[in-house]
This record gives C-alpha cells, structure tokens and sequence, in this order.
C-alpha cells in the first residue's frame, strides 16, 4: 500500500510523493480515504509565498484541508463509526488538555495540529487519520463534495454564530469570495431576512443572488461610502444592518461596514487584513454601542451544523464547485487556481 500525496516543497514547487501510509496507533482514531479536496485561499498563499500569516513553510509540507472521504479503518475504541461510513473531515485537532479546549475555544488552542498549517501535513494525499469526533457522518443524499465543502461552510457558520445571527436580522456582507458569499448563504440559512453582499465582481454578485445566499447585491466599483449608504436606505425601508461580516481585511470596507450598522449593531471580522489599521471608527463603536467579535475557523459543532444545513437543504452548495480535477492533475489545479476564474476548485482523491 502508498499513499500518494502532494507536497509544497518550496515556493511554486509542488510534485507528488510517495508518504508512508500513516498508522491508527491512538484507538479513537479513524483512518480514511481521501476522496475530494476542495484549494482554499491558504493553501495557494503558502504556494505562491511560503507563508500565511505568521505561518511559514520550513519543510516539505502535504497541502490541502477542505477534504471528504471513506473510512477504511477504525480504532478499537471508535464508537460511531464504521468502516465504508462517508465522512467529512474536520481538519484541526486541538490538545485536549489546553485551557482553550477547556474552556470552549477549541479553534483558539495553541498546540492545534491543522492541516497544511506549518508543520503539519494536510489532507491532498489518499489515507489521512484523524480522531473520531472531528470526523462528521455524511446522510447519503450528501455527497462527498459536498462533505468536503463543509470547511469553508463551517467558517461562515463560525463567524454567524459569533453574531448571533437569526430570524428578521439584517445583514451586511463585505466581500463574496467563497468565505464571505458562504458566510451569506449562512445567515439566510439562520433566517436573516435581508443579506446584502458587497463586491467589485459582478459575476459573483450574480452567484448570491442566484443560489439565494443573499437577497441584495450591489458592485461597490468606483463607489463610496454613502453610495451604498444610499442604496441600502432605498431597498431595505430606511432600516440599516443589525450584522455585519466583514470578509475581505481591506481598511476601507472594516471602516464602511461599522459606519453602515444600525445602533446596537454586531460586526465581525472574518477577513484577514492587516496587523493594524488606520481610520478605525472607534467612536461609532463607542457611541452607537457596536459589538466587534473576532472569528478563527471554527469550534465545537460548527461542522455538525455544516452538514446538517446541507442535508436541510437550507444551502445548496453544489454550484459552489465550479472546477474539477483528478489527483494526477492536482499541479495543475493550483496553477488554476492563481487565474482566478474559479469559486471553488475540487481535486479528486487518487485512484
Ligand atoms: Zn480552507
């Protein structure tokens, strides 16, 4: 047996290697064959620059974290699992013995072992272990992309739960990259009445509004402030945002999207953006009583909630996968990616 997997050696050096098949040697653990990766933003960032954030790649490293696959072996103290079960696989496992883990914040433990984040492997290779509580059993209707697509789905349920987003808010989101028009698609599942998403690509405005992950779009090209400032007061009733999500990190928009909240209004910054920012509108936050939360991944359930949003039918993420690969092409999958014509591209596990 091999375990086939692809590995960033360098910047802009990818090839495929032969890794040793990993080995249960913890009984909650499940070993699982990796059938679909979906690239996300981070795992291109450590291609093209060798880092994210303060992240750095030192050593060959297996990319990828947005994976579906079947289990084909299991510890002798997993429970709910079986062999042939199609799982999705949530890709960081904290130390349970962090304060962190303790306390709830799971996704904030410093000793996390995640996916293609330095110097971990992740999940673009054919047998991946992972324990049995970060795995999530796919109902049958759910396929395996789908399952894999539950990572990004899981950081906008993140990020929405963090707002405490729910029935009659209104929400504003900044950007729609897969993040920020998943995010979307999250608070329309959670029963936000009106989801405004904003960005300069019209073909991706086009996409909420068509798969109904937000009911309002407008193109901020060549626009300020008071122009959507406007437009949202002529749509929404004069009535402003109680949320918003801000997905893109650029100054400008963390400005706009605090300024455009009604009073009381909860933001959240999901985009990442510079260590520090300039023009901040720290007494709007002050004056209008603002609540800034912060969101890193995702913590207990998120996933669960994921996949039973999917199975709900509450999103439908299929169109999402705009692309396909096999395994064998999976270089060329991330010199794709860089063009920027994708939503999502999804690599096949191999043969
Ligand atoms: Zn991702």
């Amino acid at each position: 047996m091999s375990n086939p997997s692809v590995v960033l050696r360098k910047i802009h050096d990818i090839g495929f290697e032969n890794r040793p098949v990993p080995e249960i040697k913890d009984p909650h653990f499940v070993k699982i064959a990796i059938k679909c990766t979906g690239i996300c933003g981070s795992d291109y960032h450590y291609y093209e620059t060798g880092s994210c954030g303060s992240f750095v790649v030192k050593e060959p490293m297996v990319l990828g974290h947005e994976s579906a696959g079947v289990v084909v072996e299991i510890g002798d103290a997993v429970e709910h699992l079986k062999v042939g079960d199609r799982v999705a696989c949530e890709p960081g496992v904290p130390s349970r013995y962090s304060q962190e883990y303790k306390s709830g914040h799971y996704n904030l433990c410093p000793h996390m072992a995640f996916a293609a984040t330095p110097p971990y492997d992740g999940t673009l290779c054919k047998y991946y272990l992972l324990p049995e509580d970060f795995l999530v059993k796919l109902p049958d209707h759910v396929s395996l992309e789908e399952g894999a697509l539950a990572e990004p789905l899981s950081v906008g349920v993140h990020s929405n739960k963090q707002i405490g987003t729910k029935f009659g808010d209104r929400i504003l989101v900044i950007g729609a990259g897969p993040v920020g028009l998943l995010a979307a698609g999250v608070a329309r599942a959670f029963g936000a009445t009106k989801v405004l998403i904003l960005d300069i690509s019209q073909t991706r405005l086009a996409f909420a509004l068509e798969h109904n992950y937000a009911t309002h779009a407008y193109n901020t090209k060549g626009k300020s402030e008071s122009d959507v400032l406007a437009y949202i007061k002529k749509h929404w009733n004069g009535e402003l945002p109680t949320g918003a999500i801000e997905a893109t990190g650029v100054p400008a928009c963390i400005a706009m999207a605090i300024n455009l909240l009604d009073k009381g209004g909860r933001y959240v910054q999901v985009g990442m953006g510079p260590s520090a920012v300039d023009g901040f509108p720290i007494a709007k936050v002050g004056e209008n009583e603002i609540t800034v939360f912060g969101s890193f991944r995702y913590c207990v359930d998120d996933y669960k909630t994921s996949i039973a949003l999917i199975a709900d039918k509450k999103i439908n993420v299929k169109p999402f996968v705009t692309h396909r690969f096999t395994f064998k092409q999976a270089i060329d999958a991330y010199k794709f990616f860089g063009e920027g014509k994708a939503i999502k591209i999804m690599i096949a596990g191999p043969e």
